[in-house]
């Protein structure tokens, strides 16, 4: 016999940021929210070794800290969080259908905060390496590379902080990026370009990641010369960007041609009762205290529209 779903008031999906911001203002509202967490509890900010510019924590604090003091605070006024991951939604029924690995929830709001997933470079030898060497997450595997030389890929924020992080482990970490300009913040900058372990190879992308088992070496190009060499290495870090995680919402939510969903200033999408919040719903700014701020929002949106149905 199969058991009828439950009717919730509010589901989460996500718990990174966004979504546990969302939970504690969800909760604080007695709505007791649903909170499913997907794969990764605390979004991509628990892999981040340290976050330095979230309000309030003037020495910084380790991304997983904050992932849990933000689950342990939306907990303290009930809201409820399970590992578990959405397959798939129904936006068109009401109340909305989640299904889950274990199970189905009728909803009468849902808030979108699934985040976003690191670009992969695309290139030969990459998939096959992957956890043999390359990795998007230097948080998860910088210990392996004690003593031993790496490639950052990426100009950006993360690539230039991330390869900051790997030089506690190793011994040269070579930045290739595909201008000769960086993309990252002037602190960022300046912190890898005094690092004596780092190195830069500017104007040059990889195409095509070598090994046997594990990485050996990466096939770097000249984008103005056109020439290659091969550049003997032990691990490559890919840090070139983030897509949103909106698969299972396509066709069913307005997107921008990135794949963002739309959103108000309430964070409510084309579809009444549904609200995005944090990187699914941001292709631009992309913080820890954004997203938690439009969690925020999308809680304090969602809690007046239940107040205005049942009236
Ligand atoms: P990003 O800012 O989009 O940078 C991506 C980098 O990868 C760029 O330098 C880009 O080159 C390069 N790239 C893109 N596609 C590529 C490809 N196919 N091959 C080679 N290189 C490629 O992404 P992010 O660094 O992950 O940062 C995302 C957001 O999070 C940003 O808003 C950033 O400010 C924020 N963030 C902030 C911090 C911090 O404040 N401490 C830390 C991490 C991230 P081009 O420059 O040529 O486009």
């Amino acid at each position: 016999m199969t058991q009828d779903p439950i009717e919730e008031s509010v589901v989460i999906i996500g718990a990174g940021p966004a979504g546990l911001s969302a939970a504690l203002y969800a909760a604080r509202a007695e709505l007791s929210p649903l909170v499913l967490t997907g794969m990764q509890p605390g979004g991509q900010a628990a892999l981040t070794f340290a976050i330095e510019n979230y309000p309030g924590f003037p020495d910084g604090v380790g991304g997983s800290e904050l992932g849990d003091l933000f689950q342990k605070q939306a907990e303290r006024f009930g809201a409820r969080v399970e590992f578990d991951s959405v397959t798939s939604v129904d936006l068109k029924t009401r109340p909305f259908l989640v299904k889950t690995y274990n199970r189905e929830i009728l909803a009468k709001t849902v808030i979108i905060a699934t985040g976003a997933s690191s670009i992969h470079l695309g290139v030969a030898g990459e998939n096959e390496l992957a956890g043999r060497g390359v990795s998007y997450c230097a948080t998860c595997d910088g210990w392996f590379f004690k003593g031993k030389e790496v490639i950052v890929v990426g100009g950006g924020d993360s690539a230039l902080e991330e390869a900051v992080f790997l030089t506690r482990y190793a011994s040269k970490v070579t930045i290739v990026h595909r201008r000769d300009e960086l993309r990252a913040g002037a602190i960022l900058q300046t912190r890898a370009q005094q690092n004596p372990k780092i190195q830069f190879i500017f104007d040059s992308v990889i195409k095509e990641i070598k090994g046997d088992g594990k990485v050996t070496s990466v096939l770097v190009e000249n984008v103005k010369t056109g020439e290659r060499k091969e550049v003997d290495t032990d691990g490559v870090f890919v840090f070139i960007g983030h897509a949103p995680n909106n698969e299972i919402y396509k066709g069913q939510l307005e997107m921008d041609d990135r794949g963002y969903i739309k959103v108000d200033t309430n964070m409510q999408t084309n579809v009444e009762g549904v609200f995005a919040c944090g990187e699914a719903a941001d292709g631009v700014y992309k913080q820890v205290v954004t997203s938690a701020g439009m969690g925020a929002t999308a809680a304090i949106a969602a809690s007046r529209y239940l107040e205005e149905l049942n009236n």
